[in-house]
């Protein structure tokens, strides 16, 4: 029998010979090639291997951190691809970079920003690392998603068509994804393949909060605007044309925030994904924060616990201090609250 490499850890329902059926057959989807990239793949330059390279071993830290077991992503199962494919590929439903966890293979989009490049890697990747179960479903040869990361997918209508059905805390796993995404820019811009392009868009956003404080903005909003802002296009050369449009720090503040305006109107610029459901993940960290009576001291331990339960699996933990906190059934009700019925690409 040949060694199992798929990247599920559990295959729930039938028996352990149709459990044997599903894991080969799993192990031949993840052995084939993906054929929703055919025409749209770029070939991998030196430049964007070391940049997978790099940014792999960031996640891997972060997946093993909290528990996770580190499952290895071969690069023949990273796609880059043209911009615009994934557009095209999902109808419009996704832009930018797609996971597809029966046969743990990525495609992200690659344009002139490693930075941008970089962090669509990380995002995939992250899904990709996460916890997956499968389940069969009618038969041995029906076999299905049934938990990647903290999404789970409801299992009982069998009548429901693949990618379809409804997943409890579909949109957590994207804010927790996201959010680890976030956190990761920060250690990425010390490297040296993206210090150049990251130092650059620091001190865009430098001159731009500069005048923005001037302006009289509040803090928190300039705060909000620093941590959400992830890329300028072309920002060494913007950073330049700055330089050389005055020696006076206030006008070249001015300028440069007259210069992001016109960009952001021409959605030229990009803010950290998932805003939104990121947002939703602050506020009840914030709830589990004050209502815990002490248990946590801040908002990122509170997460730590989110994410343990995504990459390991186990919703334990984290469900009895949330029913703890919040009260019996709470879990339940945050799942549903979390929850997605969209048709996905898989
Ligand atoms: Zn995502």
């Amino acid at each position: 029998m040949k060694e199992k490499t798929h990247s599920f850890e559990r295959i729930i329902n039938g028996s352990e010979e149709d459990k044997q059926v599903a894991s080969d057959t799993l192990q031949e989807i993840y052995d084939s090639k993906s054929g929703s990239f055919e025409g749209y793949e770029l070939e991998k330059t030196p430049e964007d291997l070391e940049t997978i390279r790099i940014v792999e071993s960031l996640v891997d830290k972060k997946v093993s951190e909290c528990g996770g077991k580190v499952k290895s992503v071969p690069i023949d199962h990273i796609f880059i691809l043209k911009l615009g494919s994934i557009q095209k590929i999902t109808n419009g439903r996704l832009v930018g970079g797609i996971h597809q966890p029966m046969g743990s293979k990525i495609g992200v989009e690659r344009g002139e920003s490693q930075l941008l490049f970089a962090s669509s890697i990380a995002h995939e990747l992250f899904h990709s690392k996460s916890y997956k179960a499968a389940r069969i479903g009618k038969s041995a040869d029906d076999i299905r998603l049934y938990r990647s990361g903290i999404q789970m997918y409801d299992m009982k209508n069998p009548d429901d068509k693949y990618g379809e059905e409804k997943s409890y805390f579909g949109e957590m796993e994207e804010a927790i994804v996201a959010e680890c995404t976030r956190k990761l820019l920060n250690e990425l811009s010390k490297e040296y393949i993206l210090k150049e392009e990251t130092e650059a868009v620091n001190i865009l956003t430098g001159w731009m909060t500069g005048y923005y404080r001037h302006m009289g903005i509040p803090e928190d909003q300039i705060n909000m605007f620093e941590m959400e802002l992830k890329y300028i296009p072309n920002a060494q050369s913007r950073v330049k044309q700055v330089i050389a449009f005055s020696d006076d720090e206030k006008k070249r503040q001015a300028y440069a925030a007259g210069m992001f305006e016109a960009l952001y109107k021409q959605k030229r610029v990009e803010m950290v994904e998932r805003y939104r459901e990121r947002t939703k993940l602050y506020k009840i960290l914030d709830k589990l924060l004050v209502d815990s009576g002490g248990m946590f001291k801040n908002r990122e331990e509170i997460f730590n616990v989110f994410a343990k339960a995504n990459f390991t699996g186990n919703y334990l933990p984290l469900a009895r201090i949330i029913e703890k906190i919040l009260g019996k059934g709470s879990f339940r009700k945050l799942a549903e609250e979390f929850s997605e019925q969209v048709e996905k690409i898989i």
